[in-house]
Protein backbone atom coordinates (compact mmCIF):
# COMPACT_ATOMS: atom_id res chain seq x y z
CA UNK A 1 0.00 0.00 0.00
CA UNK A 2 1.35 3.43 -0.81
CA UNK A 3 1.09 6.54 0.94
CA UNK A 4 0.88 9.72 -0.49
CA UNK A 5 1.96 12.83 2.07
CA UNK A 6 0.90 16.29 0.14
CA UNK A 7 1.20 19.31 1.13
CA UNK A 8 -0.60 21.96 -0.04
CA UNK A 9 -3.15 24.82 1.18
CA UNK A 10 -6.10 22.77 1.36
CA UNK A 11 -5.13 20.21 3.62
CA UNK A 12 -4.16 22.14 6.77
CA UNK A 13 -4.62 20.68 9.94
CA UNK A 14 -6.91 22.33 12.58
CA UNK A 15 -4.02 21.96 15.36
CA UNK A 16 -2.12 24.44 13.28
CA UNK A 17 0.90 21.84 12.77
CA UNK A 18 0.03 21.45 9.41
CA UNK A 19 1.42 23.70 6.60
CA UNK A 20 0.16 27.07 6.53
CA UNK A 21 0.50 30.27 3.74
CA UNK A 22 3.63 31.39 5.20
CA UNK A 23 5.61 28.28 4.63
CA UNK A 24 4.89 28.49 0.83
CA UNK A 25 7.53 31.48 0.75
CA UNK A 26 11.22 30.96 1.83
CA UNK A 27 13.83 33.90 1.66
CA UNK A 28 16.70 32.53 -0.42
CA UNK A 29 18.78 35.18 0.71
CA UNK A 30 19.52 39.21 0.29
CA UNK A 31 21.62 40.41 -2.79
CA UNK A 32 22.52 44.04 -4.10
CA UNK A 33 22.97 42.35 -7.73
CA UNK A 34 19.27 43.19 -8.50
CA UNK A 35 18.17 46.64 -7.16
CA UNK A 36 14.42 46.46 -8.27
CA UNK A 37 11.31 44.54 -7.20
CA UNK A 38 9.58 42.30 -9.00
CA UNK A 39 6.51 43.16 -6.95
CA UNK A 40 5.96 47.22 -7.58
CA UNK A 41 8.80 47.55 -9.72
CA UNK A 42 10.84 49.99 -7.52
CA UNK A 43 14.37 50.53 -9.05
CA UNK A 44 17.04 51.58 -7.69
CA UNK A 45 17.16 49.84 -4.26
CA UNK A 46 19.98 49.46 -2.28
CA UNK A 47 19.21 45.26 -1.41
CA UNK A 48 16.43 43.27 -2.56
CA UNK A 49 15.14 39.94 -0.94
CA UNK A 50 14.78 36.76 -2.81
CA UNK A 51 11.86 34.80 -2.15
CA UNK A 52 11.13 31.73 -3.42
CA UNK A 53 7.66 30.66 -4.01
CA UNK A 54 7.94 26.77 -3.10
CA UNK A 55 4.34 25.89 -4.92
CA UNK A 56 5.30 27.29 -8.17
CA UNK A 57 9.62 27.02 -7.84
CA UNK A 58 9.41 30.51 -9.27
CA UNK A 59 11.53 32.68 -7.38
CA UNK A 60 11.72 36.82 -7.12
CA UNK A 61 13.33 39.83 -5.72
CA UNK A 62 11.68 42.26 -3.87
CA UNK A 63 12.33 45.12 -1.94
CA UNK A 64 12.03 44.81 1.91
CA UNK A 65 9.24 47.17 2.35
CA UNK A 66 7.07 44.96 -0.10
CA UNK A 67 8.62 41.85 1.58
CA UNK A 68 7.36 42.36 4.73
CA UNK A 69 4.27 44.11 3.37
CA UNK A 70 1.61 41.43 5.15
CA UNK A 71 -0.60 42.27 2.40
CA UNK A 72 1.57 40.90 0.13
CA UNK A 73 1.16 37.67 1.83
CA UNK A 74 4.40 36.50 2.20
CA UNK A 75 4.00 35.76 5.79
CA UNK A 76 7.95 36.55 7.17
CA UNK A 77 8.38 38.41 10.28
CA UNK A 78 10.67 41.36 11.18
CA UNK A 79 13.08 38.96 13.00
CA UNK A 80 13.32 36.56 10.11
CA UNK A 81 13.79 39.37 7.73
CA UNK A 82 16.31 40.91 10.31
CA UNK A 83 17.95 37.35 10.39
CA UNK A 84 18.53 37.59 7.28
CA UNK A 85 19.62 41.33 6.46
CA UNK A 86 21.94 40.59 9.40
CA UNK A 87 23.45 37.44 6.86
CA UNK A 88 23.72 39.54 3.90
CA UNK A 89 25.49 42.50 6.19
CA UNK A 90 28.20 40.08 7.33
CA UNK A 91 28.70 38.61 4.39
CA UNK A 92 29.36 42.13 2.41
CA UNK A 93 31.81 43.22 5.22
CA UNK A 94 33.60 39.60 4.52
CA UNK A 95 33.75 40.91 0.34
CA UNK A 96 34.74 44.52 1.53
CA UNK A 97 37.66 43.31 3.85
CA UNK A 98 38.59 40.67 0.92
CA UNK A 99 38.69 42.89 -1.30
CA UNK A 100 40.68 45.92 0.58
CA UNK A 101 43.12 42.88 1.13
CA UNK A 102 43.38 42.21 -2.70
CA UNK A 103 43.86 45.88 -3.45
CA UNK A 104 46.47 45.59 -1.75
CA UNK A 105 48.09 42.93 -2.40
CA UNK A 106 47.85 44.00 -6.38
CA UNK A 107 49.85 46.92 -5.10
CA UNK A 108 46.81 49.41 -4.88
CA UNK A 109 47.24 52.50 -3.39
CA UNK A 110 45.74 53.87 0.16
CA UNK A 111 45.37 57.44 1.14
CA UNK A 112 45.76 58.12 4.46
CA UNK A 113 42.81 60.28 6.11
CA UNK A 114 41.84 62.28 9.28
CA UNK A 115 39.16 63.82 10.12
CA UNK A 116 39.52 64.33 13.91
CA UNK A 117 39.30 67.42 13.87
CA UNK A 118 35.43 67.43 12.42
CA UNK A 119 34.84 64.61 15.00
CA UNK A 120 35.69 61.97 12.76
CA UNK A 121 38.29 59.01 12.93
CA UNK A 122 41.64 58.44 11.15
CA UNK A 123 42.25 55.80 8.62
CA UNK A 124 43.25 54.98 5.27
CA UNK A 125 40.74 54.57 2.49
CA UNK A 126 41.18 53.30 -0.79
CA UNK A 127 42.44 55.53 -3.53
CA UNK A 128 41.56 54.01 -6.45
CA UNK A 129 37.81 53.02 -6.34
CA UNK A 130 37.57 51.69 -9.98
CA UNK A 131 40.45 49.31 -9.27
CA UNK A 132 38.81 48.57 -5.71
CA UNK A 133 35.77 47.73 -7.43
CA UNK A 134 37.17 45.24 -9.67
CA UNK A 135 38.84 43.88 -6.59
CA UNK A 136 35.16 43.91 -5.13
CA UNK A 137 33.88 41.75 -8.40
CA UNK A 138 37.06 39.48 -8.09
CA UNK A 139 36.08 38.17 -4.49
CA UNK A 140 32.65 37.50 -5.46
CA UNK A 141 33.23 35.96 -8.19
CA UNK A 142 35.60 33.59 -6.15
CA UNK A 143 33.24 32.91 -3.80
ZN1 LIG B 1 8.10 46.46 -4.25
Amino acid sequence: MKFTITFNGNDKKADGNGPTEASQYRILGITDSVTSCDCCGKTGLVKTVAIEDSETGNMGHYGTTCALNPAKCFGFSKSEMAKAINRFKAEQQAIWLAARRLYKSLGGQMIAYDFRSTGGDVGSKVADMAFYNVCIEKVRAAR
